[in-house]
């Protein structure tokens, strides 16, 4: 019930602040504080197309987690971010708009800075082997939460990045692939900000997953100096929409100690988690090991739970957008991500102790 009715909630600010563009600055703040003194309701001659009426008592619907959320699914996923190709002005503006969330969360930079560059090469022409290659500049964004213990960490991480406009010009907008993700990402922040965890937790976008989970791979060759070594990586990619209502976790396959966790988790849950797609069948679309960003970190031999979604009809689509998503899915997923994370940082010393096997062959997704 609560997680309804913090839902409805969510989808109104999501909704508002989807529907109109521009920004509007409150013009009667004196008089909504003058509501507020006098025991709540909305103040008389309060513009509500100015500001929203703040009503006493009920402040934490609009400070919720999952209203977070939404609004951040909804603002990365937006026309203006012109899905959020790799150098781009679309993927900067993205980037611009989540180090303002890492800043108004709290997060600590790893460094000097959030941002972390890197280069990476791809073919200029996939289906022209003899067209040569080029370099692209990428960025990361880490951001730390310290734990009460620093020797380790867990790697909570989504991509940013998504595919950019197609041929006709359509946007793909990414809204599932993967806004839901590095949304959710930053409610696990706010969480871990807001409850301090026991070990240092790396919150981390990734740049350039599409075409070669780049950024991860990147992070993983060269961990920045100032951090506590990696030692789970926690991965959201894909988790807002879902027609059976399933969401999938893997890496338990890998990491056994896992399991446990996974069955502790679904049985809170409002959504049905599903532990599997992680056996090595040799199909790429049974087992899903290398095709996030959690795919560098296994082969590193770091353990990883992923959780996402099955591929849908919106997946790499332009119908992949806000008004696609499904928020009460979507509302229990975002909960499970928080409490799957607090669940991994207080039993990391029996996972990272596990053993994880190691494959070969990165694709990408
Ligand atoms: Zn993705």
């Amino acid at each position: 019930m609560r997680t309804l009715s913090l839902l409805a909630l969510g989808s109104v600010v999501a909704l508002a602040a989807c529907g109109e563009p521009t920004v509007s600055a409150p013009e009667d703040d004196a008089a909504i504080e003058a509501a507020n003194e006098t025991g709540g309701g909305v103040a008389d001659g309060a513009d509500a197309g100015a500001a929203r009426p703040v009503i006493a008592g009920a402040e934490a619907c609009f400070e919720s987690e999952l209203a977070d959320a939404l609004l951040d699914m909804c603002v990365l996923s937006a026309d203006v971010m012109a899905g959020r190709l790799v150098e781009t002005d679309g993927n900067a503006l993205a980037r611009d708009y989540l180090l303002q969330r890492y800043d108004e969360i709290g997060l600590e930079p790893v460094g000097e800075s959030f941002v972390h560059a890197f280069d990476f090469e791809r073919p200029i022409d996939f289906r022209n082997p003899d067209a040569g290659r080029e370099t692209l500049t990428g960025y990361n964004l880490i951001g730390r939460v310290p734990g009460r213990q620093s020797s380790r960490a867990i790697a909570i991480t989504a991509h940013y990045d998504h595919i950019g406009p197609g041929e006709n010009n359509e946007i793909f907008n990414g809204a599932d692939d993967n806004a839901s993700g590095v949304a959710a990402m930053l409610a696990v922040a706010r969480h871990f900000a807001e409850n301090p965890p026991e070990h240092d937790i790396l919150i981390v976008a990734f740049d350039a997953e599409e075409g070669g989970l780049n950024g991860a791979r990147a992070f993983v060759a060269a961990p920045p100096a100032q951090a506590a070594p990696v030692a789970l990586n926690f991965n959201l990619d894909m988790l807002g929409y879902s027609p059976d209502g399933d969401i999938w976790a893997a890496g338990s396959y890998h990491t056994p100690a896992l399991l446990p966790i996974i069955e502790a988790a679904a049985a809170d849950a409002s959504v049905t988690l599903e532990a599997g797609y992680d056996r090595p069948t040799g199909d790429p679309r049974e087992d899903w090991t290398l095709l996030s960003d959690h795919g560098p970190f296994h082969v590193a031999g770091i353990p990883f739970l992923y959780l996402g979604v099955e591929d849908h009809e919106h997946y790499h689509q332009a119908s992949d957008e806000f008004n696609t998503i499904d928020p009460v899915f979507y509302a229990g997923v975002v909960a499970l991500s928080i409490d799957l994370a607090e669940r991994l940082d207080a039993q990391l010393p029996a996972l990272s102790d596990a053993a994880s096997q190691v494959d070969e062959g990165l694709t990408g997704n």
